[in-house]
């Protein structure tokens, strides 16, 4: 009786006439944007929306998080789909009609799609309900922007009651092109640290050195010496960034700095390798500051662990994408060393985090995340509900049939 095609079509079909609604939702959050934690408009819109289609809704998961739990009506997995919400602390230089309200706050990753994604896929897998096998377990996420946010709603036990079998996200994705979906296998986003390190010289005149430890001097040769770690002492066949991102130090042209701070952030995928890099730090940046006369210490702190997809999920992921998108436009090429905190789910569920294409280059919007004038083609949104939607309710038939 059941013909997997005819409900793909349908799905596609049913996730195309949303459009309009998406759009609508989309561009509301990004009229309103707000920053991790502080996603308070946006969560009440969200627990509103899910309470009217009779979802169950648990408000304040992780402060400003919201689940919605949808119940099928015969016994199946419990799929969790994971939708974050916050923007970040930038001023949108674009002209749109929908631009940002909120000086200095911007949806600049595309949350706001992810936002609008979730709410269509609840409105279509709630008409379905009669059909559909397991529970869907809405989870939108705050802070995703190095916030914690995942972290924050594990805490308050997101992954439990009941307890997710696999978990499933999605990001738009500007680097590729419109409806290019990537879901890769392993290990997809990289982990990320973030450092700080603190030098102490002495200060003293600008034409003086012979007195003074310079550090500027200090700082300017670690970032030097930084660069041969992955060049250096990472094995060839890993992955790995080290990048220092700031450097402060000194306050006038006659006077060599007593202190300087450098920020920085390192990227890996793989522990061994990650433990290495952290080991080298340490010692190219003591043995560094020791050797010009000064002082020098490190702070890492760990940001998130590396987006590691299933690979049985990621198949059903990309197999739902071909029959939806077409096998041209389906790749399980999704190596980047950009950093996700759905990883924090990933590490205790199963699941699959996958990219979808959002930039269109002939309008104008191919921005890079994170830029002021981020901006995405909004036929991404039924694509990427189609596509969620689709591959949740086949992870519950094809386990329970
Ligand atoms: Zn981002
Ligand atoms: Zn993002």
């Amino acid at each position: 009786m059941d013909n997997p095609k005819s409900k793909t079509q349908n799905l596609k079909s049913e996730a195309d006439l949303l459009k309009d609604q998406l759009i609508a939702w989309r561009r509301d959050f990004h009229r309103h944007p707000e920053l991790g934690f502080q996603e308070f408009r946006t969560s009440g819109i969200v627990a509103k929306y899910l309470s009217s289609l009779g979802l169950e809704v648990q408000t304040g998961i992780g402060q400003t998080g919201v689940v919605g739990l949808l119940e099928g009506s015969r016994p199946g997995p419990v799929v969790m789909l994971r939708f974050d919400m916050d923007a970040l602390p930038i001023h949108e230089l674009n002209q749109t009609d929908y631009v940002s309200e909120n000086a200095g706050v911007m949806h600049a990753c595309g949350h706001d799609a992810h936002t609008a994604i979730g709410l269509g896929i609840a409105q279509l897998l709630t008409k379905r309900r009669e059909e559909l096998a397991g529970t869907i377990k809405f989870v939108f996420q705050p802070g995703e922007e190095g916030c914690g946010g995942a972290l924050a709603m594990i805490a308050d036990h997101v992954l439990e009651n009941p307890r997710p079998d696999v978990a499933l996200g999605l990001h738009v994705w500007n680097d590729q092109p419109l409806g290019l979906l990537a879901a890769g296998n392993g290990g997809v986003m990289a982990a990320a640290d973030i450092f700080t390190i603190k030098v102490q010289g002495q200060g003293g005149h600008g034409a003086q050195p012979h007195l003074c430890v310079d550090a500027t001097l200090i700082a300017s040769q670690i970032v030097v010496a930084l660069q041969s770690i992955v060049a250096r002492n990472v094995n060839p066949r890993q992955t790995a960034v080290v990048t220092v991102g700031a450097i402060h130090a000194g306050t006038a042209f006659n006077v060599i700095a007593d202190t300087a701070e450098l920020k920085g952030t390192i990227r890996t995928f793989d522990a061994t390798t990650r433990a290495g890099i952290v080991h080298r730090l340490s010692e190219v940046v003591e043995s560094t500051a020791r050797a010009l006369g000064g002082r020098a210490s490190i702070e890492i702190k760990v940001i998130s662990p590396a987006t590691v997809n299933d690979e049985r999920v990621a198949q059903l992921v990309r197999e739902t994408a071909i029959e939806m998108l077409g096998a041209e436009h389906v790749t399980a090429d999704q190596l980047t060393m950009t950093a996700e905190d759905m990883s924090e789910f990933l590490s205790q569920v199963p699941g699959c985090f996958f990219f979808i294409g959002s930039a269109n280059a002939a309008q104008g919007l191919n921005a890079p995340h994170h830029n002021p004038r981020f901006d995405i083609d909004e036929a991404v949104l039924p694509l990427g509900v189609a596509v969620l939607a689709e591959a949740a309710w086949r992870y519950g038939k094809t386990t329970t049939d």
